[in-house]
């Protein structure tokens, strides 16, 4: 077990490393559309997120491949999450849907050059914006007989990525966790991470970061658990929590919220 964590922890610090990199390049904006707000290291807009300082609005701009558009229900989730935690009261959701990259698997470069290709909402104003992805492809490296598979990334401040084929057939193959559920736990996982948790761009109140898994909590059953963006034991927690009849989606512990409060969050 405890080689399996840290084989997750590794993986998860792959996902992190190669976010961060991507981020130092600006390339030259197209038009009078001013991308470089946008285009910063993960985490580094957690303050802009939480609080109204300096942006009153958030827009996600949902890009998802033909027929893999997120659930009703996910979003429905996904908007009170960010209500629970941020300050913000105005939130739109925008959807488009685009034809498959046709690739059997995405890497982050491939991800990052469909955003460059088709993102269309960058901050403006008082108004930030995010872009969420929903894959039709699993990323790169995954194994999906082991449930070494991930199911969501972020690579820069307002970037995020969703295997969403990764999840339908997980969550297929589970009699008692539905596509919404497993949805909801990845985008507020994710959405988490530009929150900047743990330790990503949010200070650390108490340290409760996993020595083992950078930028994750080490608080049993939080959301920011590092197993929560993988496969097979996302599926675990989540059935755990159904059996012990608690919430299906996990929540944040007392410790990382403690931490967004302190950095400008509810
Ligand atoms: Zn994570
Ligand atoms: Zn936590």
């Amino acid at each position: 077990m405890k080689k399996k964590i840290a084989f997750y922890a590794l993986l998860g610090l792959v996902v992190v490393l190669s976010c961060s990199k991507d981020s130092d390049d600006s390339p030259p904006s197209n038009g009078n559309v001013d991308k470089t707000a946008n285009l910063q290291v993960t985490g580094s807009s957690a303050n802009d997120i939480l609080s109204n300082t300096n942006f009153d609005k958030l827009v996600f701009e949902i890009v998802y491949v033909d027929g893999f558009r997120p659930t009703t229900t996910a979003i429905t989730n996904f908007e009170t999450f960010i209500r629970e935690r941020t300050f913000k009261t105005d939130i739109e959701f925008s959807y488009r849907s685009l034809a498959s990259p046709n690739e059997e698997s995405l890497t982050t470069e491939e991800v990052d050059d469909i955003e460059q290709e088709n993102r269309t909402a960058y901050n403006d104003g008082t108004t930030l914006a995010v872009y969420i992805y929903f894959a039709d492809a699993p990323s790169d490296g995954d194994d999906l007989d082991e449930g070494l598979v991930t199911l969501g990334a972020v690579y820069r401040n307002t970037s995020m990525v969703i295997y969403e084929s990764t999840i339908r057939d997980l969550a297929s193959r589970s009699n008692i966790i539905s596509v919404s559920d497993v949805e909801s736990s990845t985008l507020n996982h994710e959405f988490a991470h530009l929150m900047g948790l743990v330790d990503l761009g949010t200070e650390l109140v108490n340290d409760h970061e996993d020595p083992e898994a950078e930028n994750h909590c080490n608080v049993s059953g939080c959301l920011m658990r590092a197993e929560l963006q993988f496969g097979g034991p996302t599926m675990k927690l989540l059935e755990k929590n159904v059996s012990k009849g608690a919430a299906v989606i996990p929540v944040l512990d007392d410790e990382c919220i403690l931490d967004l409060q302190n950095n400008g969050g509810r």
